[in-house]
């Protein structure tokens, strides 16, 4: 089965460059805000000599959460433990880590949405006073013995920031919602993607994938590798805008940048359900993919294409998602 590289961690793996991964906040394009106010939070801790604050990076998958964290580590002058929620499943793995974590250090948990409510209860105190209660031994002997920890900062990353507890979200200081990027700042990521690669790619070309990337770096870098195998191939190397827009159409990416699956979505809420409203769970079972992928991938791009409302009763195509499927709303005259 082809796997999913905005799901899949091994996929995710296999597509990782870490030559273009950027390293500094000056390396990483776009989000201005974001990185403008975490350059002041980075200033005034190292000013202060303490840990940052903890800090919550929520937004779609592939927009930079993972390498903000890594900025954030470096800018500090500190290194990075990596951890992901869903493999935290036991609370001693949690406490192993916490425990062994240095002054200043960073704690990046990806995914945190996903994090059992048993593990999450142990970083309640962790964040809030650095200390950790551990039960020793069982039955009437057992005792709790309270840890003192290192001033840390936690760095939690989400797709799905409404799936967070109150209490964990409420113990981030610095919350801050990355949003899709613009075609001119995926075209500077995208420039700066082809010279770490040696690539010979026209400026046409550049634009082009740009527009059609989902405003999404991840998915910009990933097209960019495939385009470069199809330019080896094909051209000798050069990339152009006919080879592009060849290759992006056998990638099976329309102009907009919507691929095989948003259109499927689209599709089937047209087709099979007029246009909606539809339940997450009946969508899900009409075209064979994970609730969560469609509400965490798929979804947020095509909403905010104004391509797809989500409305209480369920999902609804809006006229220009009518559009994209090329048919017509029922009881709409030609
Ligand atoms: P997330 O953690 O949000 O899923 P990542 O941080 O793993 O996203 O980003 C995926 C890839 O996209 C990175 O390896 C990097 O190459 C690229 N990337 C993400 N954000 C930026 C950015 N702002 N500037 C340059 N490249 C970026």
């Amino acid at each position: 089965m082809a796997r999913n590289p905005d799901t899949d961690p091994i996929a995710q793996a296999e597509e990782q460059d870490p030559a273009l991964r950027p390293k500094r906040f000056e390396d990483y394009t776009g989000q201005e805000r974001v990185k403008d106010n975490l350059r002041v939070y980075v200033r005034a801790a190292l000013q202060r000599g303490e840990a940052l604050d903890h800090v919550l990076l929520s937004g779609p998958p592939g927009l930079g959460k993972t390498s903000l964290a890594h900025i954030i580590a470096e800018e500090l002058g500190t290194t990075i433990r990596v951890a992901s929620g869903p493999t935290l499943d036991r609370g001693g793995d949690l406490a192993g880590i916490l425990t062994q974590l240095q002054p200043r250090e960073v704690l990046f948990i990806d995914e945190i949405h996903r994090m059992n409510r048993a593990v999450e209860e142990i970083l309640y105190p962790a964040m809030e006073d650095y200390q950790i209660d551990l039960l020793m031994g069982s039955g009437p002997g057992a005792h709790s013995v309270r840890l003192q920890l290192e001033r840390f900062t936690l760095i939690g990353a989400t797709t799905r920031s409404g799936m967070l507890t109150n209490p964990l979200r409420a113990r981030f200081g610095i919350h801050a919602v990355l949003d899709f990027y613009t075609p001119a700042e995926l075209l500077l990521i995208i420039r700066r993607s082809a010279d770490c690669m040696a690539l010979d790619m026209e400026d046409g070309a550049a634009v082009e994938l740009a527009s059609r990337a989902r405003g999404t770096p991840r998915i910009a870098n990933r097209l960019l590798r495939r385009i470069r195998d199809f330019a080896q191939v094909e051209t000798g190397g050069r990339i152009d805008l006919t080879l592009t827009r060849r290759a992006l159409e056998r990638l099976e990416v329309d102009a907009r940048g919507l691929d095989a699956m948003d259109r499927k979505i689209l599709l089937a809420i047209g087709r099979r359900f007029d246009g909606g409203p539809v339940g997450l769970s009946n969508l899900a079972a009409a075209i064979g993919e994970e609730q969560d992928t469609i509400e965490e991938v798929y979804e947020p791009f095509l909403i905010r294409e104004g391509l797809l409302q989500r409305t209480p009763q369920g999902r609804t195509l809006t006229s220009s998602g009518w559009g994209v499927i090329g048919l017509a709303r029922p009881g709409t005259l030609f």
